[in-house]
């Protein structure tokens, strides 16, 4: 097998917010990653998901990323939540018993097309029952990129500090400077 560069400034987070990162900035436009099926290669191979190369996968990827997005952006969003749950309509979890009484679930989609999607869909569903208050979106106002914030306090507020906590301090230090606010 060839090895697959990822081109992505961040990787890493859970299937769903790893979603959300195939599309970053790039000269203050954004890029997106699964605007063709090399994208879509790259980034199942990341997760190690084994899906059909096909645009058919990659359109309903796409939708499942737009309906995360808008979900994780806002929870109150009604049209988001209806995306989110048509994706969700296209998998199920199946739960069984384990032989040390422990429960497993396994999610199934009801296509292989939309297999990568529906993972991410029920991914984000997991979060947002453990752990919502900590699904962030950079506060960088030209940054696009999610983590979940893991850190003891729950005050992470970069994708990483080089990239967009140093760029933010250093423009508060400018505005300082400029008697700007
Ligand atoms: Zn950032």
């Amino acid at each position: 097998m060839t090895q697959l560069t990822d081109p992505r400034p961040m990787t890493g987070e859970p299937l769903p917010l790893d979603l959300l990162n195939t599309v970053w900035m790039v000269d203050g436009e954004p890029y997106d990653m699964l605007h063709d099926l090399a994208g879509l290669h790259i980034w199942s191979h990341a997760n190690g998901l084994h899906v059909p190369l096909v645009e058919r996968t990659r359109r309903h990827l796409v939708a499942a990323r737009d309906a995360i997005r808008a979900v994780s952006s806002d929870r109150r969003d009604t049209t988001g939540r209806e995306a989110l749950n048509r994706v969700l309509a296209h998998g199920r979890v199946l739960s069984s018993g384990g032989p040390g009484g422990q429960v497993e679930h396994v999610i199934e989609a009801d296509t292989e097309s939309w297999e990568p999607g529906v993972l991410a869909a029920y991914g984000l569903v997991d979060l947002l029952e453990r752990t919502p208050d900590r699904i962030r979106r950079c506060e960088h106002p030209t940054c696009v990129l999610w983590f979940l914030d893991t850190s003891r306090n729950g005050t992470r507020r970069w994708c990483s500090m080089e990239r967009c906590g140093n760029r933010a301090k250093a423009k508060r230090h400018y505005d300082r400077q400029h008697g700007e606010r």
